[in-house]
């Protein structure tokens, strides 16, 4: 057990010859045939696909509004700003999340403040929100991690309770339901990713969905540099040519292009859901009389979109840390990631006077977690090597 080599040798060959990666965009001919209808149109920017692309996403999620972005970032930035996040505002959110939802705050001079999660489901713990709450609190960003959601009822109640305004960042949650309502309605906006690894594709793209009019406006008006056309809307000259700059914004417009490869791609979607949905069942079967790890556990009011299956080890029955199994893993040829480190031990965050210790759960789940590949163009055989890889290797390094 002296060198990792040992491992991928010990049985001859590794358990696949190609690399399987955590996460992949499925495209076919359909999605590549609606991309160039596009660019052979009229508009490759800021046409007709975008609205068609922005009304099959909220009548999906059973939202009254929804506005594309150039990225899930993008459209993070956006709901900081409508809700209008500033300086001295403090946003609680999760560190056991990609660091674009924290950083949406700060792009809006907000400060972050992070609550720890629920030990089991990872999610941000409406227990450790509450105490937070203050003053100067303004909002909650929650994150439906791996596409489970998060505590909605109490989140949405203490929200109400304070007037605080909820905004989900459900990167990974397109298609999941809380106690039978999609996500996408429950928080007063709600953010969609379509980078590759997620849901569905856009190459880069966002998109946020909400009920609420005036965020609507303020989200168009923030993607398109604050500018309005708006005869209505002007503050002075009416002439033909006339525009105004009447709020701050940037240029986070999505392209027509995109669109029309996100508008092909929800064609999928249930296809997706399904084959996400049988392949984690498939890895729950295969992994649960396995003592050294643990499966992740879902609530049962809750049906998740599983962007990630993630096992956690259980340190009692190994002989080996998440560093050796994670290298071994990798020696096998199988994918496997880390998500997340705690997004206040980065070093910026440290340099901004983050502190060690501050969410232990998250800190401590950090250390045992590992990541295996899912996504819907896997193939049985790929999930196959997947569950024999793992179960190698975790005996290998088994206590028994
Ligand atoms: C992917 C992701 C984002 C960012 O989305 P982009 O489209 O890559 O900008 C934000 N939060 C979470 C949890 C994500 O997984």
């Amino acid at each position: 057990m002296k060198s990792k080599d040992h491992l991928a040798l010990h049985g001859g060959k590794p358990v696949r010859d190609s690399y399987l990666p955590y996460g992949k965009q499925w495209l076919d001919e359909e999605d590549v045939k609606a991309v160039t209808n596009v660019l052979t149109s009229d508009y490759i920017t800021t046409g007709p696909v975008i609205s068609e692309f922005e009304d099959a996403i909220a009548s999906f999620v059973g939202a009254k509004y929804a506005v594309a972005f150039s990225s899930g970032t993008a459209a993070l930035h956006a709901a900081c700003f409508a809700a209008r996040i500033k300086e001295s505002d403090e946003v609680i959110t999760t560190p056991i999340t990609f660091a674009a939802t924290s950083n949406s705050i700060l792009y809006n001079n907000g400060t972050p403040v992070f609550a720890d999660i629920h030990p089991q489901t990872y999610n941000i713990s409406p227990k450790a929100i509450k105490p937070l709450i203050n003053k100067k609190t303004k909002a909650i960003i929650t994150v439906d991690f791996t596409g489970q959601p998060a505590e909605y009822d109490e989140i949405m109640s203490q929200a109400k309770k304070h007037g605080l305004i909820v905004i989900d960042d459900a990167a990974h949650a397109l298609g999941a339901t809380y106690k039978d309502q999609l996500i996408g309605s429950i928080a007063d906006m709600t953010m969609f990713s379509f980078h590759p690894v997620k849901h569905i594709t856009t190459g880069e793209g966002g998109m946020i969905t909400t009920n609420n009019k005036e965020y609507y406006e303020k989200l168009l008006s923030f993607r398109n540099h604050g500018i309005t056309r708006n005869p209505m809307k002007l503050q002075r000259r009416n002439e033909p040519w006339y525009y105004e700059m009447q709020d701050f914004g940037f240029n986070y417009r999505m392209t027509d292009i995109q669109a029309a490869l996100g508008l092909s791609q929800m064609q999928k979607i249930d296809t997706i859901l399904a084959k996400r949905r049988e392949y984690a069942k498939k890895y729950n079967h295969a992994f649960e009389k396995m003592d050294e790890i643990i499966t992740p556990f879902q609530q049962t009011y809750s049906n998740s979109s599983w962007h990630l299956y993630i096992i956690r080890l259980n340190s009692s029955k190994l002989k080996s840390g998440r560093t050796e199994i994670f290298k071994a893993l990798q020696k096998e040829n199988i994918g496997v990631n880390v998500h997340y480190i705690p997004v206040y031990l980065h070093p910026f965050y440290q340099k901004l006077g983050y502190q060690k210790g501050v969410c232990p759960h998250a800190e401590q789940t950090y250390q045992k977690i590992i990541t295996l590949p899912l996504f819907p163009k896997m193939s049985e055989q790929d999930l196959d090597d997947v569950i024999t890889g793992v179960k190698k290797v975790i005996s290998y390094y088994s206590i028994y």
